[in-house]
């Protein structure tokens, strides 16, 4: 114990005794540490805003950062690779970035998902299943909302997408307040990722995920009166920072519903308006390039049912393919 407490006192003097620099020695370490994922340990990121920069590393990656915040003394991005859609939590100080702009970036395949329909006069106030609803190609998108509840996660429903082949992709988007309420579940979600059992791509489903049945769309889900939209977005991303999960570059809205000036906050936080063509609950059948939607929150088992049924009949188109393919 007392010959490792003096070696760790060397260890701290000896820098200061040696004219030499570690300069080798202190990028190397720090070369290490931006190969590893970061781990929030359940505290909250602090000092939370919006971004855009430009960020490339040592190794020659581009990527867009469009969040900046604070964990512990270190400082971290929230980026997206512009062509692959895909999202990763980084160091700062591992990258070297400029401020860059929508225009500036407009070629990409990220700005293009982003871009802003071009409104006709048609137009209605309330928007139903704004944004991107179906993508291109064979097979369909699964997603799953985690809307609060306080039922159990239906396992069976994920489980039954495991057994499709390994890494089976599937959206999941999460509120706030069912990470706060199922912490077991949320755990158990992310050791089927871990496994390798399944590629969840991480969707904002707002914090608090407003709702009273009894008003009408304009007045309920976020256009209830008084929502705080950049509180929705930015607690929801703080809260799945915490909990070790990455949020995706997609965001959606409870109920699908929105308007203009929703779906322009959205845009301007640099997230993709995320609907679907086959709620299955609802009625709508899958085809290929569908966005299939059920609740596996346990409050729509008449969605899951389904899904297992056209599952079994091969009405299901197949491949099952990562959201972040479909823009
Ligand atoms: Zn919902």
């Amino acid at each position: 114990m007392r010959a490792k407490f003096a070696l760790a006192i060397w260890a701290m003097a000896a820098p200061l005794a040696t004219e030499a620099p570690p300069a080798q020695g202190v990028e190397h370490a720090a070369d290490a540490a931006c190969a590893q994922p970061v781990n929030a340990n359940g505290a909250r990121p602090r000092d939370y805003h919006p971004i855009l920069q430009s960020c490339v590393n040592d190794a020659g990656a581009r990527k867009l950062a469009t969040r900046r915040m604070v964990l512990g003394a270190e400082a971290l991005l929230l980026t997206v690779d512009p062509d692959s859609l895909a999202t990763s939590l980084e160091r700062a100080r591992c990258w070297r970035c400029a401020d860059t702009s929508d225009a500036a970036e407009a070629d990409t395949r990220f700005m293009r998902a982003l871009k802003k329909p071009e409104p006709t006069p048609a137009t209605p106030k309330v928007l139903e299943d704004a944004g991107l609803s179906r993508g291109a190609g064979e097979g369909v998108f699964v997603t799953g909302d985690l809307c609060p509840s306080r039922r159990p996660l239906d396992r069976d429903f994920l489980e039954l997408l495991a057994r499709q082949g390994p890494g089976t992709p599937v959206a999941l988007a999460i509120s706030g307040l069912w990470i706060v309420h199922h912490a077991d579940e949320l755990d158990w979600l992310k050791q089927q990722a871990a496994s390798g059992a399944l590629n969840i791509v991480w969707v904002n489903h707002s914090y608090h995920h407003p709702y009273v049945k009894s008003r009408p769309d304009a007045q309920t889900y976020l256009l209830t009166p008084g929502v705080d939209i950049d509180a929705e977005i930015f607690d929801t991303e703080r809260l799945m920072i915490a909990n070790g999960i990455t949020p995706s570059a997609f965001f959606r809205f409870p109920g699908l519903v929105s308007d203009a000036g929703l779906m322009d906050r959205l845009r301007e936080r640099h997230l993709v308006a995320l609907g679907a063509d086959s709620w299955l609950a609802l009625g709508p059948r899958p085809r290929p390039g569908s966005i299939v939607l059920v609740h596996p929150n346990g409050n729509e088992e008449a969605g899951l049912r389904i899904f297992s049924r056209l599952s079994r009949q091969g009405k299901m188109p197949r491949p099952f393919r990562s959201l972040n393919e479909a823009p």
